[in-house]
């Protein structure tokens, strides 16, 4: 099923996205407590926010607000939950989200649009292996959408590539949902069993929460890495558990592309004024339609750009670029100021280098202190090689530490979390 309006004229698409805004906007004028409170104090009038393009007079959302007042936030009763998620905090406390029916329909209707971009129908078998389970709403949402476009599921879950490998040989997937770095680890494994990937049913790997271009859209060593080894379609998605709706890339891969009645986006710079069109800055979004926790230009953190020239595939709806780095990640270190992600995109070009943490504390001085932790099994060529490297491509020179394998695993995916991190903030720790 094609959509129609991501096809429609511009005008459109923009008419469609006023209406949603303002039915969103009298939802949260009538329902939320919080919402109420925040604008009578700001003395915001709502009579002013006639359409879409008065957006700029509401306040921003941020994080730190919702984590703070989460309850608040919350519009209906408990009665009307169906289901409590949490964001995988990353940074800082999870926040809780309690779903209605509703926000679960538009769940579902949001992941079907999602696997549709990606050329996915009814005749395709997915697994899905990211955790379905611990409060996480992706899992559950891919479930949602593959089951409402009529395709088959596996719910495999994260991780145990021996149980993997079983669902491929039982039902022929032609889909993966993973975690790239995953899905490569994965590969590795059924070579090591003498399987050849290219040969396996697999022909579409979804990846999420990881990126797999950079902000030209070449694909990053992680994507390359993945190709070398299975024969299969790459395709990008970016969502986040607050705003419930993801931006998926079709096949020409230039950016994930926005679904106009669920979504508007913004990118904002640190006065919350919006970038010059191209330029990078923090996605704020303001998800249509949610009823238990609506949200108004809901500050992400993550920082990306928009396209909005004409797409191949004949859409016209805007695209959202990889994400280049998470506000709060930002580090400065002996007059560089740099992301994680970069330092992860050129220790990912050496292939001896199987895992690693990047750990950014404060020294004696309070200032930025970058370290790079290797696992103590590699030779000190392989040392000196990636501090060159880091040196050539970024002008950095981190600590280079070594440790054991079981250290950096276990601080990779610490005690209790679900979702794996290359980079450990300590700053806010010492502070
Ligand atoms: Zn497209």
């Amino acid at each position: 099923m094609e959509i129609e309006q991501d096809y429609s004229s511009l005008e459109n698409i923009k008419k469609l996205q006023n209406e949603q805004f303002l039915s969103h906007l009298t939802y949260i004028r009538e329902n939320s407590k919080y919402y109420q409170k925040k604008f009578a104090k700001s003395g915001l009038d709502w009579q002013n926010i006639k359409s879409l393009e008065d957006i700029h007079l509401l306040p921003v959302t941020t994080k730190e607000e919702v984590e703070m007042y989460n309850l608040e936030f919350q519009t209906v009763s408990n009665q009307d939950i169906i289901e409590y998620v949490t964001t995988s905090g990353t940074l800082g406390d999870p926040i809780s989200i309690g779903l209605t029916r509703e926000d679960q329909k538009r769940l579902e209707w949001n992941e079907r649009r999602s696997l549709e971009m990606c050329g996915i129908t009814a005749h395709d078998v997915i697994q899905i292996t990211t955790t379905l389970d611990k409060r996480f709403m992706a899992g559950m949402a891919y479930y949602l959408g593959a089951t409402a476009l009529g395709a088959a599921v596996i719910r495999s879950g994260i991780g145990d590539p021996d149980f993997q490998l079983d669902n491929i040989k039982r039902f022929k997937p032609t889909v993966l949902v993973a975690v790239p770095s995953f899905a490569y680890k994965f590969g590795n494994y059924l070579l090591g069993k003498g399987i050849d990937p290219k040969t396996t049913s697999i022909k579409k790997i979804v990846c999420i929460g990881e990126p797999i271009k950079d902000e030209e859209f070449e694909p990053n060593t992680l994507n390359e890495k993945l190709s070398e080894i299975w024969d299969v379609e790459l395709y990008s998605t970016y969502a986040s558990t607050e705003m419930a709706t993801a931006f998926t890339e079709c096949k020409e891969g230039k950016g994930g592309h926005l679904l106009p009645e669920l979504i508007h986006i913004e990118i904002l710079d640190e006065n919350n004024q919006p970038v010059p069109h191209g330029q990078v800055g923090e996605v704020t979004v303001t998800p249509f339609g949610i009823k238990g926790m609506p949200l108004l230009r809901f500050k992400t953190g993550d920082l990306a750009r928009v396209h909005s020239d004409a797409c191949s595939c004949g859409r016209n709806t805007l695209r959202l670029g990889p994400i280049e780095g998470r506000k709060g990640q930002m580090i400065k270190w002996k007059g560089t100021t740099l992301f994680p992600q970069q330092i992860e995109n050129v220790l990912n070009h050496i292939s001896e280098i199987d895992n690693y943490i990047i750990e950014l504390s404060l020294d004696d001085l309070g200032l930025d202190k970058l370290k790079v932790i290797l696992p103590d099994h590699l030779d000190q060529g392989i040392i000196d090689r990636a501090q060159r490297l880091l040196q050539q491509r970024l002008r950095v020179n981190p600590i280079l530490e070594q440790n054991t394998a079981a250290y950096i695993s276990s601080e990779i995916l610490p005690k209790g979390s679900r979702k794996p991190r290359r980079f450990v903030d300590k700053r806010e720790a010492i502070k």
